[in-house]
């Protein structure tokens, strides 16, 4: 048998009623997540309806692509559970009782009082190059299909509580000593005070255009994030591969060069990592008018706030940004922390208009920006702006 890294993979979730809507597939998903932490880069996740033709098809068409073709569903005894009928048609074979599976299932059945049915026997079916991958919560055995040029296909149950443990305990360790994924590395960089549009053109298109290292971008509630990330370069002839962390590490080297101002964290980090490592052994306090309460759930039940009250949670509060100073001051006063802050948020014809007042011991600062979009949205915003200004305050006036 050829050997071949399984570096692409493909997913199938068959079954008529995920095209029809009435079950949501979440097997792609969560195969989809395992396999990119093995380090098989996923090509395509693909619903379909248990029509032979429609399934033969997408197997066929999955295997020109990709290394590694996963399906769930239609392992079941009834006429509509079709997927080995399709594998079977794909590799040209014709799929024949093996007696041991056949021998297991009759076993299975007799210990639940129960009768096989002739409808079963197609549960212990096999091809050429398969072996069936048992099944601990349910009837049907999963496939486990080498192919002749080194491909692999792996078909497990529909039913999330028989396909997880299948996968686990059956997959997994085989995917390992086969040889699975390439070496790849990934990097993030938390942005902040930056649109996804303005980073778009000072990134330019061709980094955000090229493939290895591939450079995306990704707005999420508190960051804008960007990830880098690489596989292994093929080396020059009669060289090694390169180094994917290499690659990567380059292209962030690069990146921090044009965003320093914006980043804020790395990969998993938060802002209350971010806002904790930058305090130190100082407390924050905090007063919110306007924001809903946005900051304190923001920053959780970080151990370096010390006290956070709501003072006015109304979208439109009307009370001026006059005195949000003497509430920053006055926070960190009566709650001995070190820093306090005051944020005030309100609405400004469909955007939030943010003041965000600083008191530390070098003194008390206020700025006033608008955060984009109205309404609870809009607050939320407001809430990380204050995350932004903090983290921006606290490196200009550490101790
Ligand atoms: P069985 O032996 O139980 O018939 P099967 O392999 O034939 O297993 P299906 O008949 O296709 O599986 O699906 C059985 C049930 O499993 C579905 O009704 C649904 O509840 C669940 N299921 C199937 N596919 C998915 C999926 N992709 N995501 C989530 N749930 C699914
Ligand atoms: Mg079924």
């Amino acid at each position: 048998m050829p050997e071949r890294r399984l570096e692409s993979g493909e997913l199938l979730a068959i079954g008529t009623e995920l095209t029809v809507g009435d079950t949501r597939d979440t097997n792609g998903g969560d195969l989809a997540r395992e396999l990119t932490t093995l380090g098989v880069q996923v090509g395509r996740l693909v619903a379909l309806p248990d029509e032979l033709a429609a399934v033969t098809d997408a197997f066929a068409q999955a295997l020109t692509r990709a290394d590694l073709v996963v399906s769930t569903g239609g392992l079941g005894p009834t006429p509509d559970d079709l997927t080995r009928e399709a594998i079977a048609a794909v590799f040209g074979e014709t799929p024949e009782v093996d007696r041991d599976l056949e021998a297991w299932l009759r076993e299975l059945f007799q210990r639940r009082g129960l009768v096989m049915s002739d409808a079963n026997r197609k549960q212990a079916w096999l091809i050429a190059g398969a072996r069936a991958l048992p099944n601990a919560h349910g009837t049907a055995p999963g496939w486990w299909v080498d192919a002749s040029d080194g491909r692999v296909v792996i078909a497990l149950p529909g039913p999330p509580r028989e396909m997880r443990p299948m996968w686990r305990e059956h997959v997994v360790p085989s995917l390992l000593a086969r040889g699975v994924g390439s070496d790849r590395a990934s990097r993030t960089l938390r942005l902040t005070d930056i649109g996804e549009s303005t980073l778009v053109e000072l990134l330019g298109e061709e980094l955000l255009r090229s493939r290895n290292p591939e450079v995306a971008t990704y707005a999420r509630a508190d960051a804008v994030d960007l990830r880098v990330a690489a596989v292994a370069p093929p080396g020059d002839e009669g060289h090694e591969r390169g180094d994917a962390r290499e690659l990567v590490e380059s292209t962030v080297r690069e990146l921090e060069h044009k965003l320093r101002d914006h980043i804020f964290g790395r990969d998993e980090e938060t802002w209350v990592d971010v806002l904790g490592a930058r305090l130190g052994a100082r407390r924050l306090a905090c007063v919110e008018i306007g924001t809903g309460g946005h900051l304190t759930a923001l920053l959780g039940s970080a151990p370096f706030v010390t006290f956070s009250e709501l003072l006015a949670s109304a979208t439109v509060f009307a009370h001026s940004d006059e005195h949000l100073e003497d509430y920053a001051i006055h926070v960190r006063g009566i709650s001995g922390a070190d820093v306090g802050v005051a944020i005030r948020a309100s609405d400004h014809g469909g955007d939030t208009a943010v003041s965000i007042a600083i008191a530390t011991d070098a003194g008390t600062s206020r700025v006033s920006r608008i955060a984009f979009l109205g309404g609870d949205e809009g607050r939320r915003r407001a809430a990380v702006a204050a995350c932004a200004e903090l983290w921006r305050r606290l490196d200009a006036a550490p101790g």
